[in-house]
């Protein structure tokens, strides 16, 4: 297993996790600071820096960009909803393209406002990275779909297991290093019976899995969004499933995503990143 000191590309702080406490520029000097080599970039954070000035502060710095957060959310009521939609993709792509991030991460987005119709929902999902793909291809960006846990079936991902998104890459763009591919995060994926056999049929397409995230499932969680733990600090076997992703051959950056409002959002964030690279060598 490829350990820290040796590889300090191996860990990347997605800015999710300090997103309380930094913008865009204070994360990229902190990760400076801490011998943080790569960010995983928000469009809000981004878009108060401004993309050119956002991208330069990277580059300058020598960062790589695992993943930039996130395009998706294709479902809507009409199709004027899905045209505005998908132009918002672009723009999102657009931005990935001038941070030169790995790929573009995709959140599928939930039911529209009202519509009990899920199967619906989901093949809004379908058609839109569909349409969406044909541009990301012409900019050379790749697009990742994230499942998310079912418990955000209604609201934000229609798409929540890894099966799902193996389905889609399979059936929109088949075949190795495709544009299209996967990010998987234990947070939303742990509890999967067939995990560790949709991460082996993800890794034996050449470049589908795009992307792996880590926190960890609190005892209890407190709030369906805000309240993930630092890993370690629950259920989560994450060198199990860290195991299973690097032997289906994925060797990326390995992404601390932690949405704490109760916990780490209220900590100092130099606090925040010495604890996430502590835990990532003692329990990642
Ligand atoms: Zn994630």
């Amino acid at each position: 297993m490829r350990e820290l000191e040796a590889h300090p590309e191996l860990l990347s702080l997605n800015a999710a996790t300090v997103r309380a406490q930094w913008g865009h520029a204070e994360l990229v000097e902190g990760c400076k600071r801490h011998g943080i080599s790569a960010i995983a970039t928000w469009r809000d954070k981004v878009a108060e820096t401004g993309v050119e000035k956002a991208a330069k502060l990277v580059r300058d710095a020598g960062l790589k960009v695992s993943g930039h957060c996130r395009g998706g959310m294709f479902p809507a009521a009409d199709a004027a909803g899905r045209r505005t939609a998908l132009e918002d993709n672009r723009r999102a792509v657009d931005e990935a393209a001038a941070l030169g991030a790995r790929s573009l991460i995709l959140v599928a987005g939930g039911l529209p406002p009202g519509s009990k119709d899920l199967a619906g929902a989901q093949t809004q999902v379908e058609e839109g990275i569909a349409a969406l793909l044909e541009y990301a291809r012409k900019v050379r960006v790749d697009l990742a779909i994230e499942p998310l846990h079912p418990m955000y079936a209604a609201d934000r991902a229609c798409v929540n297991t890894l099966k799902h998104a193996n389905d889609l890459c399979d059936r929109l763009a088949p075949g190795p290093n495709s544009g299209l591919g996967v990010a998987l995060d234990v947070y939303h994926l742990w509890w999967d019976p067939a995990l560790e056999a949709e991460i082996a049929r993800a890794g034996r397409t050449a470049g589908r899995i795009m992307g792996f995230h880590v926190c960890d499932w609190l005892v209890p969680t407190n709030d369906l969004l805000l309240d993930r733990g630092m890993m370690g600090d629950g259920a989560i076997d994450i060198p199990k499933i860290r195991s299973w992703v690097e032997a289906a051959g994925y060797a990326g950056p390995i992404e601390a995503e932690i949405f704490s409002a109760r916990n780490w959002w209220k900590r100092d964030p130099d606090e925040v990143l010495a604890v996430c690279k502590e835990r990532f060598r003692t329990v990642c």
